[in-house]
C-alpha cells in the first residue's frame, strides 16, 4: 500500500509516502518513498519536495489554503518527471494518515475517520485549541481531495499514553472538575515515544512487555515519557503540551499562581499570560536571544553568553530532574533514550543531563555521546553503566503509516 502520511500546522503541511503492507511491517521492510514540506501557507508559501533517489526540489507560490497545498504536492507526486515511479496518478495513494493531536478519553488507539470520528475531533477542540483545528484543517482537506473511496486514518498523539493510571493522569484538585470537564494529563508526542519503545525493543530484541525505559523526546516541544512494561505510565506534558520540561519558547513546569500574578502585574488578559508562557518563555525566554538550542550552544561556545549557558543548564537540569522522577516511579529503568532534534544533536545537553546519575546507575562513554548525532542510533552509556543510554531518532511518520495499514486492513493494533 502506499500511505500518504500528513501532518498539518496552523500554516503548513508537512507529508511523506511511505510503502508498506503487513508483511513489511513484520520484515521492518517499510520504505520511505518521498517527503515534503510546505510552510506559510496564506502567503507566498514556502515548498521543499525529495523524492528518495531523485533529488530535492524547492520553490516558493502563493498558495492560499491546505487544500491548495494538498493539491499542489500530489500534483508534484504524480508528475513524471518529479515524481515517485509507480504511482502515475492519485488513485495509486491508497490510503491517508493524519497525524492527530487531542483525541481526549475517547481515543486510545488510532481510527479510521468517519463524519462521528470528525465530530468527536471537533469537540475535542476545547481541550486542544492550537492543535486540533490545524489538524481538522487537513482533514477536510484530504477528504474533498481523496473524495469518499480512499481511506482515512487518525492516528493520535495523546493515544499512548492512555494506559497511564489515574494516580498519574489525575491533576489534585477536586474530582469533580475531572468529572464534568474532563480536566487531566493526556499527555502528547505518543506516537514518538511508542517509536522510541518499538525501536528499544527491536535493537535489544526484546518482546514489547519487557520494555522498561524513559524515553525523552527532546525538540522545540519537549517531554519525557515512563515506560514500563512497554505501556506509558507517566509523561510530562499535561491537559495541553505546555507542562512538564523546558521546551524551545514554552515554561513547562510552573507554579499556577504566578499566572495570576503575572496578569495583575502585566495588566494582561489570561490569554496574554498564556501566550507569553506558549510563545515567549522556556529557552527563549531565559536567554533572551532564541528558541533554538544550536543557536544558543553557538552563543555559548563563541561568545561566553551568559544567559545563553542558563537557558541551556536549565534546560539539561530539568531533563536530569524527570530521569530521576521517572526512576523512582518506575522503580528502576534499563535505558534512557534520546531523541527529536535536541536529543540526537546535542551532546551537551545529553552530558549534562546524565551529569551527576551514576549514583542511579547511568554512566555516559564521551567519545561516544560525541559522536552519536546527526540522525545517528546507538548507545552512548559507558560499558559499565547499569541503565544503557541510547540515541534513537524518531520516525513518527512511521508510525502513522503502519497504524493507517492495520486499520485499513482491519489487522490488530499493537
Ligand atoms: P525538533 O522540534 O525535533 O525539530 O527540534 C528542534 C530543536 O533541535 C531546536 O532547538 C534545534 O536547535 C535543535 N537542534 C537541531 N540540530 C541541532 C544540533 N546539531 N545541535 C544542537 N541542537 C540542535
Amino acid at each position: 500500500m502506499n500511505i500518504l502520511v500528513l501532518n498539518t500546522g496552523s500554516s503548513s503541511l508537512k507529508f511523506q509516502i511511505i510503502r508498506t503492507d503487513l508483511e513489511m511491517i513484520e520484515k521492518g521492510e517499510d520504505e520511505m518513498l518521498a517527503k515534503g514540506l510546505i510552510e506559510r501557507i496564506g502567503s507566498q508559501a514556502l515548498i521543499s519536495y525529495q523524492v528518495v533517489g531523485k533529488g530535492q526540489y524547492k520553490s516558493a507560490s502563493p498558495i492560499k489554503d491546505h487544500k491548495q497545498a494538498l493539491n499542489h504536492c500530489l500534483a508534484w507526486i504524480v508528475d513524471p518527471n518529479t515524481g515517485i515511479p509507480g504511482i502515475e496518478g492519485i488513485e495509486d495513494i491508497h490510503a491517508v494518515g493524519h497525524r492527530t493531536v487531542h483525541g481526549g478519553e475517547q481515543f486510545t488507539s488510532s481510527v479510521r475517520i468517519d463524519d462521528a470520528v470528525i465530530k468527536s475531533i471537533e469537540d475535542n477542540i476545547d481541550l486542544a485549541p492550537l492543535h486540533n483545528p490545524p489538524n481538522l484543517k487537513g482533514i477536510y482537506a484530504a477528504r474533498e481531495v481523496f473524495g469518499p473511496k480512499v481511506p482515512q486514518v487518525a492516528v493520535f498523539d495523546t493515544a499512548f499514553h492512555s494506559t497511564m493510571p489515574e494516580l498519574s493522569f489525575l491533576y489534585a484538585i477536586p474530582y469533580q472538575l475531572y468529572r464534568r470537564f474532563k480536566i487531566r494529563k493526556y499527555g502528547f508526542h505518543g506516537t514518538s515515544h511508542r517509536y522510541i519503545g518499538y525501536r528499544y525493543r527491536k535493537l535489544e530484541n526484546l518482546s514489547r512487555d519487557k520494555v522498561n525505559i524513559i524515553s525523552m523526546h527532546l525538540g522545540n516541544g519537549a517531554s519525557a515519557c515512563a515506560i514500563k512494561n512497554g505501556k506509558s505510565m507517566d509523561t510530562s506534558m499535561g491537559m495541553s503540551p505546555l507542562d512538564g520540561l523546558m521546551m524551545g519558547t514554552r515554561c513547562g513546569d510552573l507554579d499556577p499562581q504566578v499566572v495570576e500574578f503575572i496578569a495583575h502585574k502585566e495588566n494582561s488578559t489570561l490569554e496574554e499570560v498564556l501566550q507569553l508562557l506558549n510563545k515567549r518563555s522556556g529557552l527563549l525566554g531565559i536567554s533572551g536571544l532564541t528558541h533554538d538550542l544550536r543557536d544558543l550552544e553557538l552563543e555559548w561556545n563563541e561568545y561566553k553568553d551568559r544567559r545563553a549557558k542558563l537557558a541551556i543548564d536549565m534546560f539539561a537540569a530539568r531533563v536530569r530532574k524527570y530521569i530521576g522522577a521517572y526512576m523512582a516511579e518506575m522503580g528502576g529503568a534499563d535505558a534512557v533514550c534520546f531523541t527529536a532534534g535536541i536529543g540526537e544533536n546535542s551532546a551537551m545537553i545529553r552530558r549534562e543531563a546524565c551529569e551527576g546519575l551514576e549514583f542511579l546507575g547511568i554512566k555516559l562513554d564521551d567519545k561516544l555521546n560525541n559522536e552519536m548525532i546527526g540522525g545517528k542510533e546507538g548507545l552512548i552509556s559507558a560499558k559499565d553503566s547499569k541503565v544503557k543510554v541510547y540515541v534513537i531518532p524518531t520516525n513518527e511518520e512511521l508510525i502513522l503509516a503502519r497504524d493507517t495499514c492495520r486499520v485499513v486492513l482491519n489487522a490488530p493494533l499493537p
